[in-house]
């Protein structure tokens, strides 16, 4: 089966693509299963009803930094209350992670790694991969997670220098790369870099369209296996099963 391990479904929804019709596509092309991310507590609320409905959807719960920053202490602390309730239910802790797109988000710094070693802590604690976004604060993110000694790691649309790529599979962690390998060179040196046994795929539904189309959809992460396949000159049917037994791994 393939596997995207991370979308936003319940984003999908805003863009007029009920979830049910994603998910049939996605199954047409063998994707099975959807690791859903929530981005803030209403998002996450909804990832939880999808996962009542949809086998194939596996929540993870999370606050997006830049969401989080604005949450105080006490309301950051309500929502690992909440996914500690929900532990039963949820795959994994995401997304979470820093954002220094913006210069102006340098000053929130501070703030943005004290809310994700809260999360980091919680993923730790409750045995679940954390899912990590880390745009353009890719060194600021790997510290972290080392000085926390977290084991199960997955490094989304992963973004930084070939040497963090490898430093983060040396770690033992996970990249998922995202459909748009299919044109991007970043994601493209990343294959290259990292061994299989590091990566997972993704789409980052419904943004990252593989053909610079909107809305993107889980059904086209077969470009992200696609892509491996092509690199690494495997069979696509090895990269499926070496994938799939990568996330497994991180569901033990
Ligand atoms: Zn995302």
């Amino acid at each position: 089966m393939f596997i995207d391990v991370h979308c936003h479904l319940d984003k999908l929804i805003d863009e007029g693509v009920p979830t049910d019709k994603a998910i049939k596509n996605a199954k047409k092309k063998g994707v099975e299963r959807m690791i859903v991310n929530g981005t803030d507590h209403e998002q996450n609320k909804i990832i939880l009803d999808l996962a009542k409905i949809h086998k194939e959807v596996l929540p993870a719960l999370g606050i997006y930094p830049i969401d989080a920053l604005k949450l105080s202490e006490s309301e950051i602390d309500e929502e690992i209350e909440f996914i500690k309730q929900n532990k039963d239910k949820i795959a994994a802790i995401g997304e979470v992670g820093l954002d220094l797109k913006e210069e102006e988000l340098h000053k929130t710094l501070d703030k943005q790694k004290i809310n994700l070693r809260k999360f980091v802590n919680l993923a730790i604690k409750l045995n679940k991969p954390a899912i990590i976004h880390s745009r353009k604060a890719e060194l600021h993110t790997i510290e972290l997670l080392e000085e926390l000694n977290v084991k199960k790691v997955i490094m989304h649309c992963f973004s930084g220098k070939m040497s963090l790529a490898e430093r983060i599979a040396k770690n033992g962690w996970f990249l998922s790369i995202p459909a748009n390998s299919h044109y991007s060179q970043q994601f493209q040196d990343v294959i290259k870099r990292v061994p299989i046994e590091n990566l997972l795929c993704e789409t980052d539904t419904p943004y990252l369209h593989p053909l610079k189309k909107w809305p993107n959809e889980p059904a086209n992460v077969i470009y992200s296996y696609k892509k491996i396949a092509e690199i690494k000159k495997m069979k696509l049917t090895e990269v499926e099963l070496q994938i799939e037994k990568n996330f497994k791994s991180l569901l033990e």
